[in-house]
């Protein structure tokens, strides 16, 4: 069987990778950037730089988006709405699961269909098998083109709901940066005491590689609904924080993220859960004024 042509719309660093990948594996790619001359080294390639958006739509029927987010594409998306009849739009720009849920609904309206997907690696990563993406949205046009999606990073079908894949890309993003920030605030720590960033560097990796335990226990916790305090005690933990909260303090380096931390187990605390898990702080982030 022939591979399947693709437009692929949006050349920052994801869209480039994406389209060497398609080259490189023998589909027939058509390109189309705000700014041309970032399809240079890709039309050198193969790729094939379509003028006009309602040009670049009409090449194929599977539509690739790599663009920053959902503004970005309605912006480049409404200079053509009529050329979007039939087309299958596998949006790999990352917005919220509302703004997918509403995109879909828009793609429908204009004739097309909308593929949600989170990619969950950084452009070195595209092509390599061990990558992923989330994919969610109607399964038949997804059959369709997995085999063609999957030359980019393998496929992880989340369901029909085209908010989903967004929500397990913002869930998974949530964990990235939180845990990212935390690292920088463990350097700043660090180089307030004349510890380098490298010395931390072995400690921050062990604490990561423990994770997967306490996630494992925890999950067990929030998913029951119970928060046993025979392991641990939110008492004990809110005691931690402030330990953490001072030591930043006392070093003059930010406290923002300690001091968040802190008042998120002070509000367990006011809530009863003293004597439970600190699990039992799900039942405070639950809630929209956590
Ligand atoms: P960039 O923001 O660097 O580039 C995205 C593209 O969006 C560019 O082609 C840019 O055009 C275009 N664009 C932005 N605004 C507009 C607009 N108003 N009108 C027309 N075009 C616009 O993003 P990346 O390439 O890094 O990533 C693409 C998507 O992939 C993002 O949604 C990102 O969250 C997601 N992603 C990225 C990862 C990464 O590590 N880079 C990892 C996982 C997901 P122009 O060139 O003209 O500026």
């Amino acid at each position: 069987m022939s591979k399947q042509p693709v437009t692929v719309i949006g050349l920052g660093p994801m869209g480039q990778a994406m389209v060497s990948t398609f080259l490189e594996q023998g589909h027939a790619v058509t390109v189309w950037n705000r700014t041309p001359a970032k399809a240079e080294a890709l039309v050198a390639k193969g790729a094939v730089l379509a003028s006009t958006v309602s040009e670049a739509l009409a090449a194929n029927e599977l539509i690739v988006l790599s663009l920053t987010d959902y503004d970005a594409v309605y912006a480049v998306l409404e200079q053509a709405p009529d050329a979007l009849s039939g087309k299958v739009i596998a949006n790999l720009s990352s917005d919220t699961p509302e703004r997918a849920r509403e995109a879909a609904k828009w793609a429908e309206r204009h004739g097309a269909v909308h593929i949600t997907g989170g990619v969950q690696v950084p452009p070195p990563m595209i092509g390599k098998p061990e990558s992923s993406t989330y994919y969610s949205g109607p399964k038949d046009a997804f059959d369709k083109y997995e085999s063609t999606l999957k030359v980019l990073t393998g496929a992880d079908f989340r369901g029909e709901d085209p908010g989903l894949a967004a929500m397990y890309y913002q869930a998974q993003m949530t964990i990235f940066w939180t845990t990212m920030l935390s690292f920088y605030q463990m350097v700043a720590l660090g180089q307030a005491n004349g510890v380098s960033a490298k010395e931390l560097l072995p400690y921050a990796t062990m604490m990561t590689q423990m994770m997967p335990h306490f996630l494992e226990l925890y999950a067990g916790h929030v998913d029951s609904g119970e928060y046993p305090g025979d392991v641990d005690r939110l008492a004990m933990g809110a005691a931690s924080v402030d330990h953490i909260l001072h030591t930043h303090k006392d070093a003059g380096i930010s406290t923002a993220l300690p001091a968040v931390v802190a008042e998120i187990f002070h509000k367990g605390m006011d809530a009863g859960f003293a004597d439970n898990s600190f699990s039992s702080l799900i039942e405070v982030l639950k809630k929209p004024s956590a």
